[in-house]
């Protein structure tokens, strides 16, 4: 079946390009000759979906086979979802319009906790059943990866299987086992029996969990000996001989990140202790010079994009950024092709860097020193003084910028009000940086913008056993600061903390879970990360009638000899090396980066990037 979306009620929704695909480099293939249909899933709305990186090369990756064929699929908004409800239009794919559920295999990417419920309305709009207990051979396997798949179990029940690691690595061999099991015809569970062996497959079902009576987890164990106790993530060591797609779709509507993105690197070298990614895609892998611009310069001309970003946790970490800029400036000069430099760490190079690159208008710069004092700083592994930021933003200010954005957290391990309000003091001495520059030197009308997020701690952190701040001292905090910035030139906003309260929940969330999820989805939550459909009362009603204490999850010191729902899966680095950081972040100890010397965290055992150089 083919689904036809008339012309009526495109017309009748929101942004109809949303649902229309048929974009340029997006990929057509006759179905009768594909063994393998897959259905790649962005839980949120097509312009969100369409900027993500992961999603650009598993497409192109999963196309190239010529077995296989990839579709698009993204959540419709409300206006669309209600027409394809009225009309009974199952969820389909871009590619071509087919419903999910004629697919082989659906794959999610878990980018955020707040899309989970996301999920379930995609799974339900496509008429899969919510449960894998209850999918049938006629149902499509559904799978999941991406950051939040590290802590799998929030969506145990959900999913069939989850992909721990980098998909390019992992998907090719679940492929490969599909297209035999095809043939062979047996049973759903003989699948994921065969696929349970694959390095960075964890298959939930073959797991039982055991609770003790304080309700921590007492183990999660393999049903069966031979399943692997422990799931070990999969990485690419070799990143300039792995694949990256040199077309990439070229929307017809705006997107949240409109350009060629050109990945310089995976994982980060600082250690930051309250950031997950900077953990899980460790070590860092970078790509060669020669084979970025080469990359870079056919993805301009086959999408005729005048904008290319450089994409990565810590982009000035590139070893060999001056050259690499160098050669792109150039190349991108004779394209008329603008450079855009996302996340620089903020120095005299990459000021004239950013001058060189871009035709920046000279007003929006960001900074984030993410704690109010040095000695908050040095507890979360920062490595930026108070010094360095002075120094760059006077630069920047004698530059002529004149607006600073500066980045947050507030409520992270061992934050008192004297470092809340050390938020407010630095923003008034960047206030002070500017004035220090002389009146002919400096741009008109200065803006400083404070923004402070709510801490949430994450799995695989040295914070990932603390307990986060209540909403009342979270508000406290946000009240104390407010009343404490006077300066004209400063703003401050802050993120709601209700939603930061359930990120808690999920990240570090079991099994027990699901039924929360299933209840708030039934609720009507959905685009939780929207504000205007954030219903938080209707997620209060659905922990109190799943009997589940947010509390437990979110506010809840953990001691290091607690099961966590996550220690099954292995990412390399080390339990002990994560209560080592924990220790020296009480201490207000730092941590060295790892060019500057191996602190040991043992991911090392992967035997590439940072670590062997
Ligand atoms: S093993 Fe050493 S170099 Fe490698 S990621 Fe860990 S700390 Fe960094």
């Amino acid at each position: 079946m083919i689904n036809k979306i008339s012309d009526e009620i495109l017309l009748s929704v929101e942004k109809p390009s949303r649902y229309t695909g048929n974009e340029w480099n997006s990929v057509n293939k006759d179905i009768s000759d594909i063994k393998i249909r897959f259905a790649f899933c962005f839980p949120d709305v097509y312009e969100v979906g369409m900027s993500h990186l992961g999603m650009k090369i598993l497409y192109h990756l999963i196309n190239k086979r010529n077995d296989s064929y990839c579709e698009r699929v993204f959540v419709p908004w409300v206006d669309m979802e209600s027409r394809m409800r009225e009309k009974s239009i199952p969820l389909f794919a871009l590619e071509t319009k087919s419903p999910v559920k004629d697919f082989d295999i659906l794959g999610f990417t878990l980018q955020y906790e707040m899309s989970y419920t996301n999920i379930l309305n995609a799974l339900d709009l496509s008429d899969i059943p919510l449960m894998s207990s209850e999918r049938t051979k006629d149902h499509p396997f559904v799978c999941a990866g991406g950051p939040c798949a590290y802590n799998p179990e929030p969506l145990a029940e959900f999913i069939d299987f989850f992909i721990i690691g980098e998909g390019e690595e992992v998907l090719p061999d679940v492929l490969d086992i599909y297209a035999l099991w095809k043939d062979q015809n047996t049973s759903r569970e003989d699948f994921l029996e065969k696929i349970s062996n694959i390095e960075g497959v964890y298959v939930p079902s073959l797991y039982d969990v055991k609770y003790k009576e304080d309700g921590t987890l007492e183990k999660i164990v393999p049903k069966k000996k031979d399943y692997p106790a422990v799931i070990k993530k999969r990485i690419i060591k070799d990143l300039d001989n792995t694949f990256y797609p040199e077309e990439i779709i070229v929307p017809f509507t705006d997107i949240v990140h409109d350009r060629v993105m050109l990945e310089l690197f995976r994982g980060c070298i600082r250690g930051c202790r309250f950031c997950q990614a900077g953990f899980i895609y460790r070590p860092v892998r970078e790509r060669s010079t020669q084979k970025l611009s080469d990359t870079a310069k056919k993805l301009i001309d086959s999408s005729g994009y005048n904008e290319i970003s450089l994409t990565s946790l810590s982009t000035s970490d590139f070893t060999d950024l001056p050259d690499l800029t160098d050669k792109l400036i150039e190349e991108m000069e004779k394209r008329k092709v603008n450079l855009s430099l996302p996340s620089l760490r903020i120095d005299s190079f990459s000021l004239d860097l950013m001058e060189k690159a871009q035709k920046v208008r000279k007003s929006g710069l960001t900074f984030a020193p993410e704690a109010g004092t040095q000695r908050l700083r040095d507890v979360i592994n920062k490595g930026v003084t108070e010094e360095d930021l002075i120094k760059s933003a006077t630069l920047a200010f004698s530059g002529g910028w004149n607006g600073v954005k500066l980045y947050f957290m507030i409520g992270l391990p061992t934050e008192t009000m004297e470092d809340v309000e050390g938020i407010a003091d630095l923003g008034n001495k960047v206030v002070d940086a500017y004035m220090s520059v002389p009146k002919e030197k400096r741009g008109k009308g200065l803006n400083v913008t404070i923004s402070t997020s709510s801490f949430v701690p994450k799995p695989f952190t040295p914070f990932q056993w603390e307990p986060q701040n209540s909403i009342e001292t979270f508000t406290e905090k946000q009240k104390a600061l407010k009343s404490k910035i006077k300066n004209k030139h400063i703003s401050y906003n802050w993120h709601d903390s209700k939603l930061s309260l359930l990120e808690a929940v999920f990240a570090r969330g079991d099994r027990r879970l699901c039924k929360v999820l299933v209840k708030a989805w039934e609720k009507g939550c959905k685009f939780d990360a929207w504000g205007e459909h954030f219903k938080f009362n209707a997620w209060m009603e659905a922990f109190i009638e799943s009997e589940v204490d947010l509390a437990f999850y979110a506010n809840r010191k953990r001691n290091y000899d607690e099961v966590l729902p996550w220690d099954h899966i292995d990412i390399g680095v080390s339990k002990d090396f994560f209560i080592n950081e924990m220790e020296k972040a009480k201490a207000g100890e730092l941590t060295a980066n790892c060019r500057a010397g191996c602190s040991g965290c043992g991911v090392a055992v992967f035997e590439g990037g940072v670590c062997v150089e």
